[in-house]
């Protein structure tokens, strides 16, 4: 399996640290706000990244933290005259309803960063007395010309970044590129008691801290969206290579933004859907499959048509996933027939082209077209003569490569039919304990209601009368 690493600017062959685990940390939102869809991008994107790794057979550990203390923060519960922790109580609860909605799996661990006060303070004092940290009146700055490879993330060296720094000159800084790990208290501004008197952490250091904290010094994969490369995540490698003296991430995994007419979705233009907003009007696999269609690494422009077209393409998989629903109640035949063996071991070729295309850095575009020829060759090949043994298999491979990218998973049965189906599960129950009175009032119930069960040497089935 190759992934694409920021850091060395090329596909690489993953090799976990530990073989089969993987230890792998993903910035979270600042919790003042809905999330907005192309937020859901790169939490979509790394959900179907985490996902593919657990289908591999890979145990992951995936952190992915709620940033509850910044200046967005203070501003917003200021505005709502609340406090910053109820603010954070109040949107981490919203998260995970639009998370959920849109399929997106739990992370094992959401840590907040407000819960790791004691552990940031005393990764400061760490820093500072190794040198790589200054206090002065209060905040704490890290220094930069004192980790030699600063920039090397980003690629750019320290020297081109002092020149271009559009930085407003601190005094305070002995170098315009030196950022702040702590912050003193202004006015009216939640506050913890430190060394240094009360104030607030930086948000890198927070990262860099419960990284460390949750999944160790050294971890397999880092990821956000493209715009945390500078200087948020060069920042936390230059806090935590320079506490830990060891390499902070093995891959570094950006995906790139969501576009509304080629400019980034974001709160500050004011050019956004919520997430929320966009589970109105389509449904999740809708919004996953329009997230997935294009390369993670690749900008995407949102637009209702795009959706529309991916609502489209959606219902032609589901519409098979259906055939081979009904069909499970109609075939004649039980077991593989002779000349299935082939159209078996084409659609295994499906799986293995699949895998092929997840496995080079995630390319999720080429595998959706590979479920699309999957499904074109099902429903040209698998019919009522068929055997229940192929419907089977077709409709659990359809299923099998949707579950990584959180897809096809739904039921396309109507109630009705789900009903039915359950009632049919009691009434063999029924007879498996000799209760005929039940068994028989069940039968007699669904004939009221113009369904007739027939029992048939391949289980029950059930048709309309
Ligand atoms: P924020 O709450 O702004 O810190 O963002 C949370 C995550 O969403 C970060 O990983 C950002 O990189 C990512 N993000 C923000 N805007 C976009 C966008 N338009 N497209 C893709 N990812 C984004
Ligand atoms: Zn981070």
């Amino acid at each position: 399996m190759k992934i694409y690493n920021t850091m060395t600017k090329q596909k690489e062959d993953f090799v976990p640290l530990v073989p089969n685990e993987v230890r792998m940390y993903v910035c979270g939102p600042t919790v003042y706000n809905f999330f907005h869809i192309g937020n859901a991008r790169t939490f979509i994107v790394f959900d179907t990244i985490r996902r593919y790794l657990e289908y591999k057979g890979y145990k992951v550990d995936f952190v992915q933290n709620f940033t509850d203390i910044d200046d967005k923060m203070i501003k917003r519960a200021n505005e709502e005259n609340t406090t910053v922790e109820e603010l954070g109580d109040r949107f981490i609860s919203e998260y995970y309803k639009d998370a959920d909605g849109l399929n997106i799996e739990r992370a094992t661990k959401n840590p907040r960063a407000t819960e790791f006060m004691n552990d940031i303070i005393s990764f400061v004092k760490d820093l500072i007395d190794k040198g790589y940290a200054y206090e002065v009146d209060g905040d704490v700055y890290f220094n930069t010309k004192n980790f030699q490879e600063y920039g090397k993330l980003s690629g750019q060296n320290l020297d081109d970044l002092q020149a271009g720094a559009r930085i407003s000159v601190d005094e305070r800084k002995a170098d315009p590129m030196d950022f702040a790990i702590w912050k003193k208290q202004k006015h009216g501004e939640p506050a913890w008691q430190s060394p240094w008197g009360m104030g607030r952490p930086g948000w890198h250091i927070e990262c860099s801290c419960m990284v460390h904290k949750l999944l160790g010094e050294t971890i397999d994969i880092h990821a956000g969206g493209m715009d945390l490369v500078f200087p948020h995540h060069e920042n936390e490698i230059a806090q935590s290579e320079a506490r830990n003296g060891k390499p902070f991430a093995k891959y570094w995994m950006h995906s790139a933004y969501l576009n509304v007419n080629n400019q980034k979705m974001s709160k500050s233009l004011n050019n956004f859907i919520t997430a929320r907003e966009a589970l109105t009007k389509y449904n999740p696999d809708v919004i996953r499959l329009f997230m997935l269609s294009g390369h993670y690494r690749a900008q995407l422009n949102y637009s209702l048509e795009l959706l529309d077209s991916a609502k489209a393409s959606l219902d032609r998989l589901y519409n098979s996933v259906g055939n081979l629903e009904s069909l499970l109640n109609e075939v004649k035949v039980e077991k593989l027939q002779e000349v299935e063996h082939e159209v078996i071991s084409n659609l295994k070729g499906y799986k293995d082209e699949y895998i092929e295309k997840m496995d080079d850095d995630f390319n999720t575009a080429d595998a959706i077209s590979v479920i699309f020829d999957l499904v074109r060759d099902v429903n040209s090949n698998i019919n009522v003569s068929s055997s229940k043994e192929l419907v089977e298999y077709a409709l659990n491979l359809i299923r099998e490569l949707g579950r990584p990218l959180g897809i096809l998973q739904q039921s396309t049965k109507t109630d009705l039919e789900s009903e039915i189906e359950a009632l049919i599960e009691q009434r063999q129950m029924a007879r498996k304990n000799k209760d005929w009175a039940l068994s028989d009032k069940i039968r007699d119930d669904l004939k009221a209601r113009g369904i007739i069960l027939e029992d048939t040497p391949q289980g029950v089935r059930w048709k309309k009368a």
